[in-house]
């Protein structure tokens, strides 16, 4: 199936206040190309160098949304160029993402990413830690909070579901509460196998990747 295909089947399953993310990474720009003479406009990459590529390479109306791990030693260079962080995880990440950001008189938006299966391999906060994220980003001038991010564990149709389902309820608990640069208005989760699941369990930013794309090589990008 086209790129094009791909694209229609993938909106025609979401509603339409569902943002879709063509997830880019390893992809040329040239397909990119192909994806945005489509109208898509938020496109994901994982890691910082190739997003700066990209940035540089293609227009300046697409919204680049960062989704993978973000190194302090890195946030220098997204500065200016990153429409949304998806990967804030900690205090430490915080603060470099505050002083780079006002260093150059900048808005940081980002998303809080949530390790919901607690799994050692992935990235992302624990529960038990979030509080204290979250106080951290009250006292922020140049981050603002725009929802929560997670990647849940691999496993059946309803495991998945039972982790969206918690993220959900994480993110509505939090959107009760009144904090200052805290908003809760997206909720990034669901990847090619579990995007339909996760929108039926409340997302409204999906990252779809190979399901647009096709598969990745990692040895040829
Ligand atoms: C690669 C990636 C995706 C897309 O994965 P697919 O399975 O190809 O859709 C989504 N989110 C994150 C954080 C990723 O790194």
């Amino acid at each position: 199936m086209s790129v094009e295909e791909n694209i229609n089947r993938i909106k025609n399953n979401i509603s339409e206040d569902v943002t879709l993310i063509a997830v880019s990474k390893t992809k040329p720009v040239e397909v990119i190309e192909e994806a945005y003479g489509i109208g898509i406009r938020d496109f994901g990459e994982n890691k910082v160098q190739e997003l700066v590529d990209k940035y540089d390479k293609l227009p300046k109306d697409i919204r680049w949304h960062l989704i993978g791990h973000l190194q302090r030693n890195k946030v220098k260079y997204i500065v200016g160029k990153v429409h949304l962080i998806h990967s804030l995880d900690s205090i430490k990440l915080l603060d470099e993402i505050e002083k780079q950001y006002k260093a150059s008189d900048a808005t940081a938006y980002a998303l809080i990413q949530i390790n919901i299966g607690k799994e050692e391999s992935k990235t992302g906060i624990y529960l038990e830690n979030l509080e204290e994220l979250l106080q951290a980003c009250e006292a922020c001038n140049h981050v603002k909070i725009r929802g929560l991010m997670a990647i849940v564990p691999q496993g059946s149709k309803e495991s998945c579901k039972e982790y969206f389902k918690q993220m959900k309820n994480i993110f509505n608990d939090i959107k009760k509460r009144k904090f200052n640069n805290i908003v809760m208005e997206v909720l990034s989760m669901g990847m090619t196998e579990d995007y339909e699941e996760a929108v039926e369990e409340g997302s409204n930013m999906v990252r779809v990747g190979s399901g647009i794309f096709g598969k990745r090589n990692y040895n040829n990008k």
